[in-house]
């Protein structure tokens, strides 16, 4: 599932391949993926013409900037960006190819169409569509992690995959976080003392500069991910056998040695 570092990539597929160029032709191969009621026609009169710009990400949202209308893309759970050349065949899962001019095509490509494409006409369309997004976790502030950690008690793991306290958390980024962290993910976000939020600073700041760098959390065999997928699955830190269960609604991996659940 696309979480802030795959969404990075993406971001970088667009800003070396389609940034600075014109785009020539907008096929939409299945509407599907259109959100907030765009129809194919007005995505193509919107966007044939014109000129990439430099994209933006916020949270696991893309921006496709051009000197007017912007395009959204959110990868939901198969969502990607791709760039191939125009004259090669399109994937089953293309569902709108962007033609440039320089016979490049930008490509999203998305299985299950949980999510997809909104056009935003206005700077302040492209606000209001992120206005429900906590402050990226890329630049998060040891304050923004607080604030977010702050408010209304609940489970660690739901805390930090809620977006609207922190934007681009996901499972894997989430469960690798806390096992450096040395968390359980259902601890209580209200009996969180000042060093384990500051492991948790820490840990995330260190997780997603090595996810960012690799495109995706990486399956290193000294982190969790490298493990949490194979049958009787080890943690690499201290040997122990990898607990797995369902916590904040999904599919969690842990070592209950290093991450023991919280008393009470
Ligand atoms: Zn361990």
């Amino acid at each position: 599932m696309p979480e802030l570092a795959d969404v990075e990539e993406y971001r970088r597929v667009l800003d070396r391949c389609g940034r600075g160029h014109r785009v020539t032709r907008v096929e939409v191969t299945d509407a599907g993926v259109l959100r907030g009621g765009l129809r194919a026609r007005r995505l193509r009169d919107a966007l044939t013409g014109a000129r990439i710009g430099r994209p933006e990400r916020h949270g696991k949202w893309l921006v496709l900037h051009t000197g007017g209308p912007a395009v959204l893309l959110h990868f939901g759970m198969t969502g990607q960006l791709v760039s191939a050349p125009a004259d090669e065949r399109p994937a089953a899962h293309d569902r709108v190819l962007f033609t440039l001019d320089d016979g490049r095509q930008l490509r999203f490509r998305d299985q299950r169409k949980l999510k997809g494409l909104w056009l935003a006409p206005t700077p302040g369309e492209v606000d209001r569509l992120l206005a429900d997004q906590g402050p990226d976790a890329l630049s998060l502030t040891r304050e923004q992690l607080d604030a977010a950690l702050g408010g209304r008690p609940r489970q660690l793991k739901a805390a930090l995959l809620d977006q609207s306290r922190i934007a681009g958390l996901g499972n894997l980024l989430t469960d690798e976080v806390l096992w450096h962290a040395r968390l359980h993910p259902a601890h209580r976000t209200d009996r969180l003392d000042r060093a384990a939020t500051g492991r948790i600073s820490r840990s995330l700041k260190q997780v997603l500069r090595i996810s960012v760098r690799a495109g995706r959390v990486p399956p290193r065999g000294s982190w969790l991910t490298g493990h949490r997928d194979e049958p009787g699955g080890t943690c690499p830190r201290c040997g122990h056998a990898l607990a797995h269960g369902r916590i904040a609604g999904r599919g969690t991996v842990w070592c209950p040695r290093d991450q023991p659940a919280p008393a009470g």
